[in-house]
């Protein structure tokens, strides 16, 4: 990607400004003034055939009237305007467009949209937009927006789908001081989307976190691939949970937004840290930008009441940094900043009676010590202690320690005097919250950072012996004869290919090759229908097992023949599956689909109830390591029942592991082929007995 001329749309140093207005109120109007307002130093340009002049800047009928260079057009005129006007740009050589503009894809008009992306990209320009607020930036002195005012300054990066919600922020974070640099709203991201700006936002200098509100990706795999090689902190919100959200939020952008749980998938394995709530996006995200890593667990709390200490207990605990006892010299030392009934365990009470210097005492000789990785402070105002001053010595301590690579955040119970002490704290670079279980999650946010960060880079499983060339015969057989779903058979001549461990399987279409076919493959067998239209071969009857003798083979072939027929009387019968019966095991299912974000999508979860009501499954996108496919063995909540409960054995999860690799691998090498896939049921045996697949189908895409 050439981030240069990323940089001519987002750090433009000169900008026209086509539709603005001299008429107060109107966007073409307010987004001149705010270039104004915000010290904007490069040129400013209004382009409006009907005016000589906007606030003091003389005014010109085109961008092509302009005698000097033009790094960025934002674009205010009504949609009807927007092509005519992206193609003077591109003769004008502009290289950016930030269009605020709306009436495009939001509303149905896909294909207006896509030739705007065409004309522009045909000239090497790039657009953010179209339905945007526009850009925000501290270190450019640049408000190319409706926006009111810059955000507070600070560090992180934020980019946005919704533009209400930028304006929002922009000022419910200044009254936090939770500071940014940039906020960015990408809009209906026609052409410049999350994978761009993240790639960029991480070689910005004035950027030090990447905050995201999303409700859908574009280019799924290359926000992992981007993410992933980012070298700050990434953390976002995604909006469109619920089913109702989702559809809100495809309505809203444009964008399809994806199942929930491939979305947090795909941002653990871009290293992506996620964000609850939008408070809690931005509480975060402050943390991350104003403290440094969190190498270790060891978390110490010191507080001067014992109420707040239990909820910041239980709140490590919740959110993953359960606390430990500090060791006996921390202690010893703590004692002598409290009283006798005081407690310099974890959490430290210094009791009620803490003033300005026990804190600052307390604060500094345990922040030294190697011993503690990051340290949480609480404070519930009393009566004799003035905030600001709690503040100010717990600030003194850290900064006198001369440490800079451990990390504090405090918690402030009280009114108006703790308000002012926490915003005294944000802006001197401490994170501060009200409720003492926030500043835990703000700790937690740094460590599950540093966890999701150790696992981003392991190399995918290889598979070897896949023999491709059978795989690509039964999907052309098939073809041929213009089916997508293919018989359990096929699907399993696929998977074999692949090495994963089929049941062996022969066709019978009469009932002496059935009984010949058995006694090849030895009793007891199992015997199902195979019909190019029975997908759900138990609900037709056509499945039927443990069959042990040749007398049970007569019988139940023509009992599912039987069955069939009456279930669909149409449906082609290509004969009867003679199949090794698999020994009795847990039960467990892989599935697939090809997300529309993010590709081939491996899936993974135990059978029976636990796929169907519970549904409790687990997703990845596909590939990934070895190590990974044990992870997701041990994300589903049912994972202690194979690691053997109750005098049960554990389970062969190391062959699992690697079946759902070896599955994944079968996936992206068919994604242009397979639109989904299950293997329903998976038998699993105790460890060093493998498992078998009983079951498999695979659904081609449609061609
Ligand atoms: P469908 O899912 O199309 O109804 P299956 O092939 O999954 O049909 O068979 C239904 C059930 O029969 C499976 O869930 C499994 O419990 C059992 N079964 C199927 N094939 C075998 C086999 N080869 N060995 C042991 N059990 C099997
Ligand atoms: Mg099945």
């Amino acid at each position: 990607m050439d981030l240069e001329v990323l940089n001519g749309l987002l750090t433009p140093k000169s900008v026209a400004v086509v539709g603005a207005s001299a008429t107060q109120g109107k966007i073409g109007h307010t987004v001149v003034k705010n270039l104004v307002d915000s010290n904007f130093a490069g040129g400013v340009f209004p382009i409006n055939p009907g005016e000589d002049e906007i606030l003091g800047f003389k005014c010109y009928k085109s961008v092509l009237d302009v005698d000097q260079p033009i790094d960025a057009a934002i674009l205010t005129v009504p949609a009807k305007f927007v092509p005519g006007v992206v193609e003077e740009c591109g003769k004008k050589g502009i290289k950016g467009l930030l269009i605020i503009t709306s009436g495009f894809s939001e509303v149905g008009l896909v294909d207006l949209e896509k030739d705007l992306v065409k004309t522009a990209n045909s000239y090497g320009m790039r657009i953010l937009g179209p339905n945007i607020v526009g850009i925000l930036s501290n270190s450019d002195n640049f408000n190319g927006s409706f926006a009111p005012f810059l955000p507070f300054n600070g560090s992180a990066s934020l980019v946005t789908q919704s533009g209400a919600l930028l304006i929002g922020i922009d000022a419910a974070t200044t009254m936090k001081g939770i500071g940014f640099d940039k906020l960015i709203s990408v809009g209906n991201m026609a052409d410049v989307n999350f994978a761009d700006l993240i790639e960029w936002l991480d070689q910005d200098k004035n950027t030090s976190v990447i905050t995201l509100h999303v409700e859908g990706f574009r280019e799924g795999r290359r926000v992992i691939d981007v993410s992933r090689k980012a070298s700050k902190p990434i953390i976002a919100l995604k909006a469109g949970v619920s089913a109702h959200g989702a559809a809100a939020a495809a309505s809203h952008t444009g964008s399809l937004a994806g199942s929930e749980k491939i979305y947090q998938s795909a941002f653990v394995q871009a290293g992506i840290i996620q964000a609850e709530d939008l408070d809690n996006l931005f509480d975060r995200t402050l943390v991350l930008s104003l403290q440094p890593p969190l190498k270790g667990d060891n978390i110490l709390i010191i507080t001067n009441g014992g109420g707040v200490g239990v909820l910041a207990t239980d709140a490590a605990e919740k959110y993953g940094i359960p606390l430990k006892f500090a060791p006996e010299d921390v202690q010893n030392d703590l004692k002598k900043y409290m009283p006798e009934f005081g407690s310099a365990k974890n959490p430290v009470d210094l009791t009620g009676m803490a003033g300005n210097e026990w804190y600052h005492d307390s604060v500094k000789s345990s922040y030294e010590h190697p011993w503690v990785h990051g340290m949480v402070v609480l404070y519930c105002e009393t009566a004799m202690t003035d905030p600001l001053g709690i503040a100010k010595s717990i600030k003194a301590a850290v900064t006198e320690s001369g440490i800079k690579d451990k990390p504090v955040t405090v918690s402030f119970i009280g009114g108006e005097r703790s308000a002012a002490a926490i915003r005294w704290l944000v802006e001197n670079g401490v994170p501060a919250y009200s409720a003492p279980d926030v500043a835990l999650n703000a700790m937690a946010a740094l460590w599950e950072y540093e966890l999701i960060r150790e696992d981003i880079n392991n190399v995918p499983f290889e598979v070897k012996n896949v023999d491709r060339k059978a795989a690509y015969k039964v999907i052309e057989g098939a073809r041929k004869e213009g089916r997508e779903a293919l018989t359990e058979i096929e699907a399993k001549r696929i998977f074999e290919a692949y090495d994963l461990p089929v049941t062996k399987s022969r066709i019978a279409t009469t009932e002496d090759e059935a009984l010949k076919l058995a006694k090849e493959i030895g009793f007891p067998i199992v015997m199902k229908i195979l019909s190019p239209d029975i997908l759900h071969k138990s609900d037709a009857g056509g499945v039927k097992v443990d069959i042990n003798s040749e007398d049970e083979v007569r019988q139940n072939f023509n009992e599912i023949l039987k069955n069939v027929k009456a279930y669909k009387p149409d449906a082609e019968i290509l004969g009867i599956v003679i199949q090794e019966m698999a020994p009795w095991g847990t039960e467990v299912i892989l599935g697939s689909v090809n997300d529309s974000t993010f590709g081939p999508t491996a899936m993974f979860g135990l059978g029976g109830i636990f796929v169907e009501v519970l549904k409790d499954v687990t997703f990845k996108v596909a590939p990934f390591s070895l190590k990974q496919a044990k992870a997701m063995i041990k994300e589903i909540k049912a994972a202690p029942i194979l690691e053997g409960v109750r005098g049960e054995k554990p389970k062969d999860t190391d062959m699992l592991a690697e079946t759902i690799c070896k599955y994944a691998n079968m996936i992206v090498d068919l994604k242009d082929e397979v639109a989904e896939s299950d293997a329903n049921p998976v038998l699993l045996y105790e460890k060093g007995n493998g498992l078998k697949v009983a079951d498999a189908r695979i659904i081609l895409k449609k061609k």
